[in-house]
Order: C-alpha cells, then structure tokens, then sequence
C-alpha cells in the first residue's frame, strides 16, 4: 500500500492533458491500487491520475457511505449525458474549497475495468457527477474553471497562502 502525493492547485501539471492507457498492465494495477489507498487515506470520493502525476487516463471512485463500492475506469468516454444538476463540488487539488458546479445528471460511460476488459456505466446523482470531474483532470481541467474569475482568483490566493504557511 502506497499513498501517494496529491498536486494541489495552482500546480501547473494538473493542466496536463492525460494519454490514452495503451495496454493495462501490472504497472497500471498497481497505479489502481496506490490511486484507491490514497483516496480512501485522504479521504475523498475520486481521484483522477492527473492529480497525482501520472497523465495517463485513468481514475477511480468511490461515493458510497461505507466505502465498499470503489468503482474504476480506465480511458473513460462519456458516450450519453442528460439533464443539469447543481451540486457543491470540492477537489482533493483544492482542499477546503466548496462550490456549486452545474453538470449532466445522468451519463453513460464507457472504459476498461483494471484487467483491461471493456466495461458500460451508467450514473446518476453524485456518482455521475464524480466522473465528469475526474474526466475534466484527465483533461487538465479543474471544477473552478467553471466559477468566475474573480471567484477563480480569490480561491488561488487563498491556497497559495496556506502553500506558503505550511512550507
Ligand atoms: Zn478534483
């Protein structure tokens, strides 16, 4: 069991755009594996590759109160999406920061489970929401993007100060 190191915004390499998972390996099983101990550890109900380093596509999740539903995707496409939601989102990349964030309430994903097999989702409700989050990190892209910018600045400054505090 390892846990891994969580960037945290403004790091530039959460901006990465991840590459597709070519085949899914050992190496990958056990990317699998540290990703979820260091979920679990965190704790948080999703983390994408990207946000520990490591662009290629692939994430894992986990919205169940008891934490026995982890659920993992390797290259995932959003094939359908339908509806609009608001819920408040937070981000493992930006601890202590909650916003409202509008997203499909309902998709249908397609991907690899971690023996490389092909696999169809579908989610609604949080889950679906936690995907299309952690879809936007494989694609270097952050929940806040979606806030203003002013709302945008204030956060960076706020993270940049406790950076500063705690280093
Ligand atoms: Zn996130």
């Amino acid at each position: 069991m390892s846990i891994l190191q969580i960037l945290h915004y403004p790091d530039p390499r959460l901006r990465n755009v991840a590459a597709p998972v070519s085949t899914v390996d050992d190496d990958i099983r056990r990317l699998v594996d540290d990703m979820f101990d260091t979920m679990y550890d965190a704790p948080g109900i999703g983390l994408a590759a990207t946000q520990v380093n490591v662009h290629r596509r692939l994430l894992v999740a986990d919205v169940s109160d008891s934490r026995s539903e982890p659920v993992c995707l390797i290259n995932p496409v959003i094939a359908t999406s339908s509806g609009a939601d608001q819920m408040e989102e937070g981000c493992l990349s930006l601890p202590g920061v909650f916003e409202a964030v509008e997203r499909a309430n309902y998709i249908e994903v397609q991907a690899q489970d971690q023996y490389g097999q092909p696999i169809e989702l579908e989610a609604d409700g949080l889950l679906a929401v936690c995907i299309q989050h952690e879809i936007d990190h494989l694609d270097g892209k952050l929940f806040v993007d979606y806030l203003s910018q002013l709302k945008r600045t204030r956060i960076r400054k706020k993270l940049e100060k406790i950076q500063k505090q705690s280093s």
